[in-house]
This record gives structure tokens, C-alpha cells and sequence, in this order.
């Protein structure tokens, strides 16, 4: 399983969540519009991946089997506190990545497509 980090900035005990900077829109704008710089740019996004904190968004993020995070937790947070965010983050959190990974899966396939069928294209030609 994932493994738990302490957020510093927020303080909450989370399960990092991938992020991707950039914009899905401006990727699949550019896509439709510019066939090169939306292949430039997806190949920007997908290598800028990083971890953060699902519930504010910050990058530092702590391991929380550290001595740093252990007292972070205990000056911070009750054990029962911990759980319940644990409980949330599940529910609220899958449901979105979920859908949202469906939609990039998608479009991923469909340029895919595309790109095979310009190949194939110039080829003919
Ligand atoms: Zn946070």
C-alpha cells in the first residue's frame, strides 16, 4: 500500500497524492489545435509528476515513520483524529482520481489513435 506522509504545511496525515502541474485543458486544447507543442507539452506534464498533499495541495511531505513525523503527529493530532482523515481521504479522494484517470486514459488512447493514423498516412502518401 501507499505509504502515509505527514503533511508540514497542513498537518494531516494523508496518502500522497500524484499531482501533475499544468492543465488537462490547455493539454487537450493544444492537442486539438497543434498537433507538436500538445506532445510537447503532455510530455512536460506527465514528467513533471510529484507527490502532494491531497487536502491543501503542499509538497512537503514527511514519511511518518520519522522522528520528525512522529512528533509532529503527537504535538498535533490525536490517534482517533488520524483514522478519521485516513477514512475521509479514501471515500472523497478515489471516486475523483478514479474518474479523473478514466478521462486521461481516454484521451490518451484517442491521440494515440491519431497519431497512428498520421503515421499510417504518411506513409501512404
Ligand atoms: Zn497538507
Amino acid at each position: 500500500m501507499t505509504k502515509q506522509l505527514v503533511c508540514t504545511q497542513c498537518g494531516s496525515i494523508v496518502k500522497p497524492k500524484i499531482m501533475i502541474k499544468g492543465s488537462g485543458i490547455v493539454e487537450i486544447f493544444l492537442w486539438i489545435l497543434f498537433f507538436v507543442p500538445g506532445f510537447i507539452y503532455s510530455l512536460w506534464r506527465h514528467s513533471s509528476k510529484y507527490p502532494a498533499c491531497p487536502k491543501c495541495k503542499g509538497e512537503s511531505l514527511i514519511p511518518i515513520d520519522t522522528p520528525i513525523a512522529q512528533k509532529f503527529i503527537s504535538t498535533n493530532e490525536p490517534e482517533t483524529e488520524i483514522i478519521k482523515l485516513q477514512e475521509d481521504e479514501k471515500t472523497n479522494q478515489t471516486k475523483k482520481y478514479n474518474l479523473y484517470k478514466n478521462i486521461l486514459k481516454f484521451i490518451g488512447v484517442f491521440f494515440l489513435l491519431n497519431t497512428i493514423i498520421g503515421i499510417i498516412k504518411i506513409l501512404i502518401e
